[in-house]
């Protein structure tokens, strides 16, 4: 039986005082005891989070970290190492903007991924296709290979200390949502992919689903045999809205 997670992903949001905000709100809801729920904020944030949910049941999480695990000189960049010594429990790993919009390779990815494990993080990783290439009938195609690169670098083994997240581009900040059946078939096709090479670690991992995942459509997409929960951009910046969806992955 896999624990369902829920992941916020607050991106380049947040201020002291609306950080401040975001973390009173989320402790006032009703959190589900069987769910895993994971907040990442900015890097500047992230004391200031795991301050104010100290004593909740919320992880705190990167949202990206360098290829080398340890520090060193890389301006502008943030360690693994030091986002663990920072009370990090997750990091992100291969987001669409970050792989789009900054070029973010395969290879950089498997580099930060496995940055990630030999700290101790549980590395996120995220795979996604463009509504190109959706259209072009190359989904199943692009998430595969995304994964691939990961299993082929690493082996099968390091999955079983790691979660994946489904998150088509075209859905991402647009409103629009894959429709659960559309979710499923992919997570289904992760899965199948996974089992490849071993069924017992593709049955234990967790595929979390990100799109513009909200409140109202959260509990149907959960509901998909292979959706193990969510990623969640724009409606985790709502305790209100981000504490329904947390609630639509318990049982
Ligand atoms: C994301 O960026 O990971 C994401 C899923 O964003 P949104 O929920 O806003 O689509």
């Amino acid at each position: 039986m896999r624990r369902p997670l829920v992941a916020g992903n607050w991106k380049m949001h947040g201020t002291r005082a609306s950080v401040a905000e975001l973390i009173n709100g989320l402790r006032q809801q009703v959190l589900p005891a069987d769910v895993e729920i994971a907040v990442f904020p900015s890097c500047l944030h992230i004391a200031q989070v795991l301050q104010g949910v100290a004593g909740q049941v919320v992880a705190v999480g990167g949202q990206n970290c360098a290829v080398d695990p340890g520090q060193g000189a890389l301006t502008g960049e943030v360690a693994a190492s030091q986002l663990q010594d920072a009370g990090c429990a997750l990091v992100l790993v291969g987001h669409s903007e970050r792989r789009l919009l900054l070029g973010e390779t395969d290879a950089e990815v498997v580099c930060k991924f496995a940055a990630a494990q030999s700290c101790g993080l549980t590395p996120l990783l995220c795979v996604g296709e463009t509504l190109e290439q959706r259209e072009a009938g190359k989904t199943l195609e692009v998430v595969g290979a995304q994964l691939a690169s990961v299993v082929s670098a690493l082996g099968i083994e390091v999955f079983t200390r790691a979660v994946v997240a489904y998150e088509p581009v075209w859905a991402i900040g647009s409103g629009l949502t894959a429709s659960p059946e559309q979710a499923q078939q992919v997570h289904a096709a992760i899965r199948a992919q996974l089992a490849g090479h071993s069924v017992e670690v593709a049955c234990a991992v967790r595929i979390l689903y990100g799109g513009s995942v909200k409140a109202a459509n959260a509990a149907e997409l959960f509901g998909m045999p292979d959706i193990d929960g969510g990623l969640v951009g724009g409606a985790s910046l709502n305790a209100d809205e981000f504490g329904a969806i947390c609630r639509a992955a318990g049982n």
